[in-house]
């Protein structure tokens, strides 16, 4: 029978050899995740699999958020199927990563479910460039793959075939008592990959959870090893922190972990050394940031570590180009930006200058509205304006900008281009 079809009340009459050994599972009237709320991709996904005779899981993240009553924003599934089977079963998919090979399939334009083998314990932190692992040891079971991931939240399954939530790791209770733990002895799990402190900090911020005396003592200890981590998984973490809605909470946590010192020490610095002040715009700064990414207004990444950066670029540097460059070095090298940001950054801050300069007039203003960084300039004015003059700037360049573009819209569209 398909699974999908059949009806979510029927879980009494599974035995025990349905279940992995050594879980606890909870059985559908013993927790909350419906399968109503469950995206029909991923669903489809893990029938197709289990069709197969396969065991399929969702897994990470969803099976969190689904906990909490909280719409997921990506799908995770884990599968003792191989890559090379997963591959075969889904046409539209397509195999990702040399280390440890998943396959994401695609629904839509812009919607993956990513499907991965059972994994035993994997180092995250290896070099890209080792060759690619395709030793049996690589994959292990359902019990090894939530124990080698980061918190105890992250670590349970949902499983659509028996509509259980499977629990090797203690998640169950923590989610219960909005606590963030660590799978394992935090301090071996920080030094088996210190990008876990970051994400423990991000996901106490986002969910509120205390984190965890042992958790968080451990974090105390290790920030010293985020140097040693490869600066794109820092960018990515960091990146989260600001789009995850709770960035104001998230770094309030990064600096009182000690970890902001190691990711961006000017700011901790700016943020040690200015008492309140200092607190008071960064932190409106990235509350802004939150409250414009809940109205759904895109904000790109180099205006996000901007942002909350802008206060420590002394003016000097406005209209100074080589000046700009040196101060985004200084403060954004460390957290690997990429090229793109970085000239983003550089045009952003000089047409935000121009921005002030030509407010009122009219004519210099016709050239600055149509530059490709336009609306990225006034929403980094917009969330980092401290005064009357800022609050100002941006109602002049958005009420002047419509009408505009009203104008231009009414042109007939078949004019000869000069
Ligand atoms: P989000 O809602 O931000 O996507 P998430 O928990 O799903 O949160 P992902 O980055 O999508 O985070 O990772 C998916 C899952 O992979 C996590 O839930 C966790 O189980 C595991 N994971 C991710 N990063 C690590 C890591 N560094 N160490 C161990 N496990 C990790
Ligand atoms: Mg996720």
């Amino acid at each position: 029978m398909d699974p999908s079809e059949s009806s979510e009340e029927h879980s009494d009459d599974l035995t025990v050899s349905d279940f992995p050994a050594g879980a606890t599972v909870l059985r559908r009237e013993e927790h909350p995740i419906s399968r109503k709320f469950i995206d029909p991709d991923a669903l489809k996904v893990m029938h197709r699999l289990i069709q197969h005779g396969y065991t399929a899981y969702l897994v990470g993240g969803a099976v969190r958020d689904l906990f909490l009553g909280r719409t997921p924003k990506d799908y995770d599934v884990a599968t003792d199927a191989r890559p090379e089977d997963v591959r075969q079963l889904f046409r539209n998919s397509r195999t990702i990563g040399r280390r440890f090979r998943l396959n994401q399939v695609f629904f839509g334009r812009d919607k993956i479910i990513e499907v991965s083998t059972f994994r035993a314990t994997v180092e995250y932190e290896q070099d890209e460039e080792t060759p690619m692992l395709q030793d049996d040891n690589t994959y292990g079971n359902p019990e090894s793959d939530s124990r080698r991931r980061d918190l105890t939240i992250n670590g349970l399954f949902y499983d659509p075939k028996t509509y259980s939530v499977i629990d090797f790791v203690g998640g169950v209770e923590d989610l219960k008592n909005s606590v963030v733990r660590i799978i394992g002895e935090p301090t071996r799990r920080f030094e088996e990959d210190p990008v876990r402190m970051i994400r423990a900090v991000r996901h106490a911020a986002r969910t509120g959870f205390e984190i965890e005396p042992a958790t968080w003592e451990s974090i105390l200890k290790c920030g010293g090893l985020i140097s040693a981590c490869s600066r794109a998984r820092v960018h990515e973490e960091i990146l989260k922190d600001l789009r995850g809605g709770h960035s104001c909470e998230a770094f309030l946590l990064l600096e009182r972990s000690g970890l902001l010192s190691q990711l961006m020490p000017d700011l901790a610095k700016f943020l040690g050394e200015g008492g309140a002040e200092h607190r008071d715009i960064v932190g409106e700064t990235l509350r802004r940031i939150d409250r414009r990414h809940a109205d759904g207004v895109e904000i790109s990444p180099s205006v996000l570590f901007l942002a909350p950066h802008l206060a420590l670029f002394p003016e000097e540097c406005y209209g100074d180009l080589d000046l700009t460059r040196d101060k985004i070095a200084q403060l954004f090298d460390g957290l690997g930006i990429t090229r793109r940001e970085r000239e983003g950054m550089e045009q952003i801050i000089a047409l935000a200058y121009r921005l002030f300069e030509s407010m009122g007039k009219d004519a210099k203003a016709r050239s600055l509205f149509t530059r490709p960084n336009f609306d990225q300039a006034v929403i980094l004015i917009e969330l980092t304006s401290v005064n009357e003059l800022g609050r100002k700037c941006v109602k002049y360049w958005r009420s002047f900008r419509a009408p505009v573009e009203g104008k231009r819209a009414r042109r007939p569209t078949n004019r000869r281009r000069r």
